[in-house]
């Protein structure tokens, strides 16, 4: 009998890049402590338990043809990816506005700046139950969306489509502790904690790697 089992992928949380009281008060420790260490980690955890062949090379890759895996790895390898995601476009030294090539475009989009924060602010709280909102590149362009659940707009199921530069989760164990049911609230607290400099990076290479792809 052939006992040699197919070597499957190893997923790790990844190191949170500050503490875990660093966004506060916009964010508060105690939110960011359950968040990260438990819920990101759950996700791991069960991603992990998941057992997906190591023939699959990447979690990007596994997002855009999870149609053809479980409903495990859809919500667990959402969960890892828009976590790892929602970490690095956070900071506690948020400048408050994008600049560069990003303004420019979200400009040129959405009118303003002001209008665009309206716009993305309207999508997260039209979110029925846990999701997320994005800010994406598609065809070269910007386009706000929502996903449900753990999905995101990589994921070949997702009728919102595009490479994610930003993203607010709203499911309640984001702000439930903090902001009760004060949706709103929260995304207002959100905007002095965004990483602009990382949103502004990820979308220069979105727009290069869409670029390239449409060569
Ligand atoms: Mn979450």
């Amino acid at each position: 009998m052939n006992t040699k089992t197919e070597e499957t992928l190893t997923f790790k949380l990844p190191e949170l890049p500050y503490s875990a009281d660093a966004l506060e008060p916009y964010i508060d420790t105690r939110t960011m402590e359950i968040h990260y260490g438990k819920h990101h980690a759950g996700y791991v955890s069960n991603l992990n338990k998941a057992a997906i062949p190591a023939k699959n090379v990447s979690l990007k890759a596994i997002l855009a043809n999870i149609s053809s895996f479980s409903t495990a790895v859809r919500n667990n390898g959402g969960g890892h990816y828009n976590h790892s995601f929602f970490w690095q476009i956070l900071t506690p030294s948020g400048k408050g506005r994008p600049d560069g090539f990003l303004l420019d475009a979200i400009n040129d989009t959405f009118g303003s700046f002001e209008e665009f924060k309206k716009l993305f602010a309207e999508n997260a709280m039209r979110v029925f139950g846990s999701g997320w909102a994005w800010l994406v590149v598609r065809d070269e362009k910007l386009a706000i969306g929502i996903t449900p659940n753990q999905d995101n707009p990589l994921m070949d199921v997702s009728p919102f489509k595009g490479v994610p530069v930003l993203g607010i989760d709203v499911w309640e164990h984001a702000y439930y502790l903090k902001h009760q049911n004060r949706r709103q609230e929260y995304i207002d607290d959100f905007w002095h904690v965004i990483n602009w400099e990382e949103v502004g990076n990820r979308y220069n290479e979105a727009l290069y790697s869409d670029e390239m792809t449409s060569l």
